[in-house]
C-alpha cells in the first residue's frame, strides 16, 4: 500500500508523531512517504501517488491546518480514504474517514491494512511500548527545525517522548479528554534508540515532549540516567507542572546534573480562583516557589500562560505582568504567552463547570472551539489589542523586553525602564510556541499558505 503521512505542525520540532507510525508501516512492507507542511510546500503529486492519506493532529493548530489541507485532498482525490490521528483525531470525525485518538499507531496500521474497526480512542499499551524505530529519514533533517538557543549560540535539537497522556485532569487541557487521567510509558530502549539516531544526526539538545515529564517520575529518571550515561554532553528540557516541581524537590539535583537546561511549566494565571476552576493543583505562591526551587539548581523556568479566560479582570493581567517582573522572568516568557485565550474544544472538561455557563456560546466549527465571552467585555477587546500588538512587534523584529514594556503600558502599568542588555534571555527553543494555544492570524496564515 502507498501511504502518505502528513504533519501540519508539531511545535517546531521534527514530527515524531509522523516518524513513529511511518517506521511501523515501513517495517510492515508499506511504501511510506511523509510530508511536513510546517517545512515543506504542498505536494499534489504525492496525493496523486497515495493509496491512503493520514494526517497527524497532535495539537489544536495542527488540526486547524489539517482541516484546510483535507479540502485540497478531497478536491483532487474524492476517492481517497483519509484518516486523522493524534490528540485531536477524535474531533476530526466530521472530515475524516477514520478518526483515531490516543495510542493510535496500531489502529492506524490496522486501518491501512483494511481493518474496519471503528473504535476512536485507543489506550492500549502496545503502541507506546516500543516497536519500530521512528522513520526520521523520511522527514526533513533536524537542522531545518527549531534549535536550542543559549547565550547567543544555537544548537541542533532533537525531540523524544518518555510517556504519553497525563495522570491529571486540568479542566482546560485537551490531554484528559482522550487519556482521562492515564499515562502510557514509552519503552526505555525505544527512547534510547530514537535519541541515538538524533544525536547521530547532529542533535546536541533534546526536548522531552511528555505532557508532564514527572507523571512517571521513576521511569523518567531511568531515561535521564541512561541518556546521560550514553551522551554526557547532551542537554535537555522538559515540561513539568508546578505541583510536580515542588513534590519532587529531591530529584532536581540529579536532573540538573544530567543536563537539564530549562523546564516549561504551565503557570496559566496568577488568580487563585481561576487556577482552582482549572483544577491546576497549584496556587500563585506555589508557582513563585517553583521558580525559586529550580533556580537553586541552575534551571530556569519558561512559564506558559493563559491570561484570558471568561473570568479575567484587568487587575489580573496587571498582576501577571508584575509577577513576571518580580520573579525576574521577563527574559523567560515568550511575548505571545501574554495574549493566550482559553480554547474550549469539544469534550473540554470545563464545559460542565457552572462558572462557565453564563459565558458559553455556540460551537465554532471553523475555530474548533466553543465561543465564549468575558464577564468584562473590555477584556475581550484587551486580548485582541494585545494579540495584535505582539504580532506586529514580532513581525517588526522587536525584542521580548521592549514588547513586555509595551504590554505594561497597554495594560495601564508603568514601564519598568528595562533595557534588553540588562535582561538575560533564559535558555529556550527558537520556536516560541509551546502549548495548545489559539494560533495568531500570522502563524495560522503562514501554515495554511504552505498547505495550499
Ligand atoms: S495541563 Fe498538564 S498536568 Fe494538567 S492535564 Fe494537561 S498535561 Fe496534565
Amino acid at each position: 500500500m502507498r501511504v502518505l503521512l502528513i504533519s501540519t505542525y508539531e511545535l517546531g520540532h521534527q514530527p515524531l508523531n509522523v516518524a513513529r507510525p511511518a517506521g511501523a508501516l515501513r517495517d510492515r512492507g508499506h511504501d511510506v512517504r511523509c510530508l511536513d507542511l510546517s517545512i515543506e510546500p504542498w505536494d499534489a503529486e504525492l496525493v496523486t501517488w497515495a493509496d491512503r492519506v493520514a494526517f497527524s493532529v497532535p495539537m489544536h493548530t495542527a488540526m486547524r491546518v489539517a482541516r484546510e489541507a483535507i479540502t485540497l485532498v478531497r478536491d483532487a482525490r474524492p476517492d481517497l480514504s483519509i484518516a486523522c490521528f493524534g490528540l485531536y483525531g477524535p474531533v476530526m470525525a466530521d472530515v475524516a474517514d477514520r478518526a483515531l485518538g490516543g495510542e493510535a499507531d496500531a489502529a492506524l496500521t490496522g486501518w491501512i491494512d483494511g481493518d474496519d474497526d471503528d473504535v476512536v480512542i485507543h489506550l492500549g499499551r502496545e503502541a507506546a511500548s516500543g516497536g519500530a524505530r521512528p522513520a526520521r529519514d523520511l522527514l526533513p533533517p533536524i537542522d531545518q527545525y527549531a534549535r536550542f538557543a543559549i547565550h547567543g549560540e544555537q544548537r541542533l535539537a532533537g525531540y523524544v517522548e518518555a510517556s504519553h497522556g497525563c495522570a491529571h485532569r486540568c479542566r482546560h487541557c485537551p490531554v484528559p479528554v482522550v487519556y482521562d487521567g492515564r499515562i502510557r510509558i514509552v519503552d526505555l530502549d525505544a527512547v534510547i534508540a530514537d535519541t541515538d539516531q538524533q544525536v547521530a544526526a547532529g542533535a546536541r539538545h533534546l526536548t522531552f515532549g511528555d505532557p508532564d515529564f514527572l507523571n512517571g517520575a521513576h521511569h523518567s529518571m531511568r531515561v535521564v540516567r541512561a541518556l546521560h550515561e550514553r551522551h554526557p554532553d547532551l542537554t535537555f528540557d522538559c515540561t513539568v507542572k508546578v505541583e510536580h516541581v515542588l513534590e519532587h524537590a529531591d530529584l532536581w539535583p540529579e536532573i540538573a546534573a544530567s543536563g537539564c537546561m530549562f523546564v516549561v511549566s504551565a503557570f496559566e494565571s496568577v488568580d487563585d480562583a481561576t487556577l482552582a476552576r482549572l483544577d491546576k493543583g497549584h496556587t500563585t505562591a506555589d508557582a513563585g516557589a517553583a521558580v525559586e526551587l529550580l533556580r537553586t539548581h541552575g534551571i530556569e523556568v519558561r512559564p506558559s500562560w493563559m491570561p484570558f479566560t471568561p473570568w479575567t479582570t484587568l487587575g489580573q493581567i496587571q498582576a501577571l505582568l508584575d509577577f513576571v517582573a518580580e520573579h525576574d522572568l521577563v527574559g523567560n516568557v515568550d511575548p505571545v504567552q501574554y495574549t493566550i485565550r482559553l480554547l474550549l474544544p469539544e469534550g473540554s472538561l470545563l464545559l460542565g463547570h457552572p462558572d462557565l455557563a453564563p459565558h458559553l456560546g455556540e460551537y465554532d466549527v471553523k475555530r474548533s472551539s466553543y465561543a465564549w465571552t468575558s464577564a468584562d467585555p473590555e477584556m475581550d477587546a484587551l486580548q485582541a489589542q494585545l494579540a495584535s500588538l505582539v504580532e506586529s512587534r514580532l513581525a517588526d523584529g522587536d525584542d521580548g523586553v521592549s514588547i513586555y514594556e509595551e504590554l505594561r503600558r497597554a495594560c495601564g502599568l508603568e514601564r519598568l525602564g528595562l533595557s534588553v542588555d540588562a535582561v538575560t534571555v533564559a535558555p529556550r527553543l527558537t520556536e516560541p510556541w509551546f502549548c495548545c494555544a489559539e494560533p495568531t492570524s500570522e502563524q495560522l496564515g503562514v501554515l495554511i499558505q504552505s498547505a495550499m
